[in-house]
C-alpha cells in the first residue's frame, strides 16, 4: 500500500509547534524510521505537484523535463512521461494487479466533463486503463472524513471508522500488487496558512495528522506492507500559504529506508520495491 501525502514536509524541516508535534503512535516512528528527500532537485521555485508527483510515479527527473517546478495539474508533456512510464501503467503492462483507492466524488465527474483537469494519480491510472472508484475495495475520501470546506470538521468517518477502513483496506491489499492512496487533503489545508495561523487550520490539520495515524494504524495491524511519501511541503508549516522547500518523507513499515537522496530517487525505490526494472531515462 503505498500512501502519498500531497504537501506535507518532513517533521525535520517542520517549524516549531507544527502539526507533526502531537502524538501519532503509528505514524512518526514511520517516517522518523524513514528518509527526508530533497523536494527542490536545485531548480529555483517551489516545488510543484505535477512535477513532484511525476518524480514518484516516474522514477525519472520530471523537474528537469519541464525545466521548471510545475503544476498542479500535468500538461501535455508530463502527461507523456505518465503515459510511458508511470508505476500504474508500468505494473498493468507487467501483469501486475494495481488500483487507485481514492474515493471519487459525483461532483468530481462532473467537473471533469465542463473541464478535463486530472492530478498525477488520476491521469495515470486512467493511462493504465484503469477505472477510478474500483469495484471491490474500499475506498477512502482524501479528506479522511472531514469536511472539504473551513473549518474542516468532522463530517462523515469518526476517528474509529477511519481504524477500521485501514483495517478493511489492510485485509484486501493481500490480493492486490499495488494499492495507492492519493491524499491530497493536507495540501489544501496546507493552503489556508497564513500568519498568524486561525485556530481553525492548525486544528484541522491536526486532526488530519491524526486520521492518515489512524489509517495506518489499521493498515499496520491486518499486516500490509506500507509506503509513506509526500511530493513537497506545505502543511508542515501554516505560516505560509505556499508550497515550501521543504524535504519530504519516504517511509516504510517492512525496512528502514536510506538510501534515497531526492523524490526522483524516491520514485526509483518505489518502482524497485514494486519489483519493476529500472526504466529508460526520458529525455
Ligand atoms: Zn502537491
Amino acid at each position: 500500500m503505498w500512501i502519498a501525502l500531497d504537501g506535507v514536509g518532513h517533521p525535520l524541516d517542520a517549524p516549531a509547534g507544527s502539526a507533526w508535534e502531537q502524538d501519532l503512535p503509528a505514524l512518526r516512528p514511520l517516517v522518523d524510521r524513514g528518509a527526508a528527500l530533497d523536494a527542490t532537485l536545485g531548480i529555483a521555485g517551489q516545488p510543484q505537484s505535477g512535477t513532484g508527483q511525476c518524480c514518484w510515479l516516474t522514477g525519472q527527473d520530471a523537474v528537469r523535463i519541464m525545466g521548471e517546478h510545475f503544476g498542479p495539474h500535468p500538461g501535455p508533456t508530463l502527461q507523456r512521461l505518465l503515459t510511458r512510464h508511470s508505476l500504474p501503467v508500468r505494473l498493468t503492462q507487467a501483469g501486475a494487479r494495481v488500483a487507485l483507492t481514492n474515493h471519487y466524488a459525483p461532483a468530481f465527474f462532473e467537473a471533469q466533463r465542463r473541464r478535463a483537469r486530472l492530478g498525477c494519480f488520476p491521469f495515470s491510472f486512467q493511462a493504465a486503463g484503469l477505472p477510478l472508484n474500483p469495484s471491490g475495495l474500499p475506498l477512502v475520501s482524501a479528506s479522511l472524513g472531514l469536511d472539504y470546506r473551513a473549518p474542516w470538521l468532522e463530517q462523515t468517518l469518526s476517528l474509529t471508522d477511519v481504524l477500521t477502513l485501514g483495517t478493511a483496506l489492510g485485509r484486501c491489499a493481500r490480493d492486490w500488487d499495488l494499492l495507492v492512496l492519493d491524499l491530497w487533503f493536507s495540501d489544501l489545508l496546507g493552503h489556508a496558512g497564513r500568519d498568524p495561523t486561525p485556530g481553525e487550520v492548525t486544528r484541522a490539520a491536526r486532526s488530519y495528522l491524526v486520521r492518515v495515524d489512524a489509517l495506518l494504524t489499521g493498515l499496520l495491524s491486518s499486516g500490509a506492507e506500507v509506503v509513506l511519501s509526500s511530493d513537497h511541503g506545505n502543511m508542515e508549516n501554516l505560516r505560509v500559504k505556499a508550497h515550501t522547500l521543504a524535504r519530504v518523507p519516504l517511509a516504510a513499515s517492512f525496512t528502514a529506508v536510506s538510501g534515497p537522496g531526492t523524490v526522483v530517487h524516491g520514485g526509483q525505490w518505489l518502482s524497485a520495491w514494486a519489483g519493476l526494472p529500472e526504466a529508460d531515462r526520458e529525455g
